[in-house]
């Protein structure tokens, strides 16, 4: 049987074309793709080849071309063998992480460290990155990153819950409490998402900063309780300042990736203040460490997920008219790249496209 895929070769070319459908392995199941969210990692996969295998990867032995896409959901349609989880028809939305199960990080449960997760060719541990993602009809995961969604709930939404599980691990690692006001830094998906789950876990108030004002009209309706649109870090930290009577933030999360994020992020928690950094830096920032500990504030990373997303399913769930609002945009498969990726990098309206493959 054949069907239609979204496959990249290497940088700049993405084909959709006919590949065939393969049969699970004995510890998969085989989804029926319904929603493939893209995300900026893909942009860049896309525009430079950034985490794409070119190399045989170290643990699927596979490289380009390769199905693109890691934020999916789907319905089971067939089982492996050994398969004892899950049934035909289950709603499932997929963990897209390779990760080898035995090395000290995955054995301690920190499976997004994975010591042989990353190839010599820095490709990344990731379907769509290292081997076949989600955008194809039908996609076949391990059945332990097939994660069970409750029966009646919708399958677009359960393309998010990949990227909201990203906010979902900093803000547990931030151990925000109930009460604490937050500055998030950056308005895409993730510091979205991240104001989503702060406030479900009984945030204060909210900040929200970016350069775009299509966003922050889009943070306004998902309940941000101040929007700014500063890039002086200092002017930001003064406005944050204003609003909390001088006692700035709690917790701050630097979603955006910049050293004058980072810096606004820093100046802006209140004393013992927490900084997590979830964006990946495109150039590695200076931090001031000085500033930090004369309040006693600390530094965090958070770094994708792990053992989060029956969580994040859970906060979907009470919260769907919300996630909702994070997509933008439903487009079909044969425009991934126009409608898609290359709209995505562009258009600040855009927060999650989802493409569409039923
Ligand atoms: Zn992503
Ligand atoms: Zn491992």
């Amino acid at each position: 049987m054949a069907q239609t895929a979204a496959v990249i070769y290497g940088k700049q070319d993405i084909r959709i074309q006919k590949i065939a459908v393969t049969d699970p392995l004995s510890d998969e199941v085989q989804i029926k793709v319904a929603y493939n969210g893209i995300c900026g990692s893909d942009i860049h996969e896309y525009q430079d080849g950034m985490d794409l295998a070119i190399h045989k990867h170290p643990l699927t032995n596979k490289c380009a071309p390769l199905v693109l896409g890691h934020e999916f959901a789907g319905t089971v349609v067939k089982l492996g063998e050994k398969v004892t989880s899950l049934k035909i028809g289950d709603r499932i939305a997929v963990e897209p992480i390779v990760a080898c199960g035995r090395c000290h990080a995955c054995l301690a449960g920190n499976y997004n460290l994975c010591e042989r997760s990353i190839g010599k060719d820095n490709s990344a541990g990731f379907l769509g990155f290292c081997a076949d993602g989600g955008l194809e009809e039908y996609c076949n995961v391990k059945e332990v990153f097939a994660h069970k969604l409750p029966q009646n709930f919708p399958l677009d939404l359960g393309a998010l819950v990949e990227p909201a599980s990203v906010a979902v691990q900093a803000v547990l690692r931030s151990k925000l409490q109930p009460g604490d006001d937050v500055l998030i830094q950056g308005a895409g998906p993730i510091g979205l998402f991240t104001l989503l789950v702060v406030k479900a876990a009984g945030a204060h108030r909210v900040i929200i900063n970016d350069l775009s004002s299509q966003r922050l009209a889009l943070a306004d309706s998902l309940g941000a309780d101040l929007t700014l649109q500063e890039k002086d870090p200092n002017l930001l930290t003064q406005k944050v300042n204003k609003f909390t009577s001088n006692q700035g933030v709690n917790i701050a999360f630097e979603c955006a990736g910049f050293q004058t994020t980072l810096n606004g992020a820093i100046n802006s928690v209140g004393k013992n203040g927490k900084v997590v950094v979830i964006a990946l830096f495109g150039s590695i920032p200076s931090v001031d460490v000085r500033g930090l500990l004369k309040k006693g504030g600390s530094l965090l990373t958070s770094y994708g997920y792990a053992n989060v997303f029956e969580r994040t399913i859970n906060i979907i769930d009470n919260h769907r008219d919300s996630f909702r609002k994070v997509i933008t945009k439903k487009i079909s498969l044969g425009h991934v790249v126009d409608q898609g990726l290359e709209l995505l990098a562009k258009d600040k309206h855009q927060a999650k496209i989802l493409v569409q493959l039923e």
